[in-house]
């Protein structure tokens, strides 16, 4: 049996009908960017996430650097983030020019609530925090420090959509969340696509000028903007998959609870999850000392594997100038060398995850 890490082919046939003949009827209707089918899925998504505005737009990466552009944060101020993200969160912030300062993973992978205060300054104007792998992060803490010392809070969804901390959704923490709708996210589309949710009327219009070259009214331009308008194909496909979001959540539990229950190998330490957080799975993360070796014995069983991130951003080629080396951030450093993202996809059958666990087992 060969089995790929992903298989987004799944996600499409199982729903194969709805998604074509969403499409046919985008691609008849005239109308190909913002038009009603954006207007829809952002009402949507707003509702879904509890929010009372979603803004609509063409990448995750556009959702983070335009939420720092709206709150205005940019040359010489700093944004705490954590130092073990996709680099993407990090090119939020240094795209308008502002610094990050990264603090180091707790053991459930995301931001250490503990080592924030010492890291603030007087030029400290936000933190962003990243719900990786589709667990949400200890939001509590994050939260009062915030309002304790007056910080913007943005947070980066990218992986996280549905998950949620103490009952509240992940993206309605803060002044702003921000998510992407890249094929292999939990919530993804045919293409790239992002968007923003936030509470407040203000960030939301800001939100909607920069999105169209930093204009309100049609060739009339406030401030210089972007082209990051999400497309009406998009927006009708992420409405069919929104409509299932809660089935497909449930069974990437479902997967990642018969991988907690049957993986027994001392040598894999398996996800742990928070009290008072749940994951939506965006990614099984299993660590292992000896992870090449794991990578190499797996890929003789023909079974896929991917590294959630090998080169952590502060070691990153793209950020040699922030003057980083081997060593400044061991928690994330260490991660990053034994961290393992094994199979978990929608439309994963039974057969292929037990041969994925029966490999595992056998591992030594
Ligand atoms: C995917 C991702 C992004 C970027 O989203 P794009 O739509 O690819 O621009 C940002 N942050 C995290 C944590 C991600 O996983």
């Amino acid at each position: 049996m060969r089995i790929m890490p992903n298989r987004l082919d799944r996600g499409f046939l199982k729903y194969q009908e709805e998604f074509e003949a969403k499409a046919l009827a985008v691609l008849r209707s005239g109308r190909y960017v913002l038009g009603p089918e954006v207007e829809a899925f952002e009402k949507e998504f707003a509702a879904y996430t509890g929010s009372r505005f979603c803004v609509g737009l063409a990448s995750g990466l556009d959702a983070l650097w335009l939420a720092f552009r709206v709150l205005g944060i940019g040359a010489g101020d700093e944004v705490i983030v954590q130092a073990n993200t996709y680099i993407a969160s990090v090119m939020g912030i240094t795209i308008n020019g502002a610094t990050p300062i990264f603090v180091e993973p707790d053991e459930y992978f995301n931001l250490d609530a503990e080592r924030i205060e010492s890291k603030i300054t007087a030029r400290t104007k936000a933190v962003l925090v990243v719900h990786l792998y589709g667990q949400a992060s200890n939001m509590g803490p994050v939260v009062r420090i915030c309002r304790q010392y007056g910080l913007k809070l943005v947070e980066d969804c990218a992986q996280s959509h549905g998950a949620r901390f103490d009952g509240k959704m992940t993206g309605t923490f803060g002044d702003i969340g921000c998510f992407s709708f890249y094929p292999s996210k939990n919530l993804g589309g045919f293409g790239d696509g992002g968007a923003i949710v936030t509470e407040d009327e203000k960030i939301a219009a800001d939100m909607r000028m920069y999105r169209n070259y930093g204009s309100e009214r049609r060739y009339y331009n406030k401030v210089v903007g972007a082209n990051s308008r999400l497309d009406e194909l998009q927006a009708g496909l992420l409405r069919v998959r929104l409509n299932h979001m809660e089935e497909l959540t449930k069974e990437r539990r479902r997967l990642a609870e018969r991988y907690g229950r049957e993986l027994k190998n001392s040598a894999l330490a398996l996800p742990a999850v928070r009290d008072h957080a749940d994951s939506v799975w965006h990614q099984y993360v299993v660590r292992c000392g000896e992870r090449d070796r794991l990578i190499d014995y797996l890929d003789r069983r023909e079974i896929g594997s991917i590294i959630h991130y090998p080169i952590p951003p502060h070691l990153s080629e793209a950020y040699r100038s922030l003057g980083y080396g081997k060593g400044s951030f061991p928690i994330t450093e260490r991660y990053a060398d034994t961290v393992l993202s094994i199979p978990m996809y929608s439309g994963m059958t039974q057969e292929e995850q037990a041969y994925v666990i029966e490999a595992l087992n056998e591992f030594c």
